[in-house]
């Protein structure tokens, strides 16, 4: 099968939530996809968007806290399509605990994962869209890269670096067509929110539905949780749109006002 000649876009950790409804946004256009997740059935994910869609796509269960998978993936990706346009640092990890009880294993996993693997991919994809004059760089960050909540150490600290990793891409990046932006979602009804309902119900003694209404949704002003289409727009924004070329180094909130306050 020929390699299309449309735009390639790597989004890890898209065979769940808010990089699934990336993945499915940009095979919508047509772009060859690179997939990446912890899915059992990722494979499977994958091929069923390409087949919608009729994209040409790879598909590796590469694990995000391993940078020799992270660097094999990102080469693999380069033989199969020659470049990829758009890189998507997505995959994402929480663990919800006070400090002093945090255990030490998920805090590296967590800085592993939401923070040095976007490095490693970066460093792996960069200089092939530094030699084309192209590139487009879009860190998932959070909320949490903006503002702190209690019982989150790890993933704030991880969420802040990559705020801070994304400008200054964004600085290196300029003089070569690379772009870097982080978007910052609140609240969005995912695994990763629902996996941490039971330890936010246990550190703040609630019921599912106090973590829900008094946790999650008390600091949106827009009493709702985040589409992981919203989401998958504002990230279309910051590379397909008219702005996309001389927008670079922000942190974009998608937020429902979170961050307003
Ligand atoms: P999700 O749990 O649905 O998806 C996370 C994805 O990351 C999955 O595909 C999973 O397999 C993958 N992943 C996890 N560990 C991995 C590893 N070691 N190697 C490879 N892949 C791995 O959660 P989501 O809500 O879609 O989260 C996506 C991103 O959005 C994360 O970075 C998260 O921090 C961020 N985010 C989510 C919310 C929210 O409310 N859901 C809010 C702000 C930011």
């Amino acid at each position: 099968m020929s390699v299309s000649q449309l735009k390639t876009v790597l989004i890890t950790g898209s065979t769940s939530g808010i990089g699934l409804a990336i993945a499915k946004m940009y095979a919508q256009k047509g772009y060859n996809i690179v997939f990446n997740g912890l899915e059992p059935n990722g494979a499977e994910i994958a091929a069923e968007v390409a087949t919608a869609h009729n994209i040409q796509h790879l598909f590796f269960p590469a694990d995000m806290s391993d940078p020799a998978q992270i660097k094999d993936m990102a080469e693999q990706s380069l033989e199969r399509f020659g470049t990829v346009d758009i890189l998507v640092n997505n995959a994402g990890v929480q663990f919800v605990a006070p400090v002093e009880e945090f255990p030490e294993v998920k805090w590296d996993a967590i800085i592993d994962i939401n923070l040095n693997a976007a490095f490693h991919m970066t460093k792996a994809l960069w200089p092939k869209m530094k030699a084309q004059k192209f590139g487009r760089i879009i860190n998932i960050a959070s909320a949490h890269g903006l503002i702190a909540s209690p019982f989150k150490s790890a993933y704030v600290s991880s969420k802040f670096g990559i705020v801070g990793f994304t400008k200054t891409l964004a600085l290196e990046g300029g003089e070569f067509g690379i772009t870097a932006n982080a978007v910052c979602p609140g609240y969005v009804f995912t695994p990763i929110v629902e996996r941490q309902i039971p330890d936010q119900m246990k550190v703040h003694n609630m019921t599912r539905e106090e973590v829900i209404q008094n946790v999650f949704l008390k600091e949106h002003a827009v009493k709702e949780f985040i589409t992981v289409e919203a989401i998958a727009e504002s990230v279309l924004f910051l590379t397909d749109s008219a702005a996309a070329s001389v927008t670079t180094g922000i942190a974009l909130s998608v937020d429902a006002g979170w961050t307003a306050h």
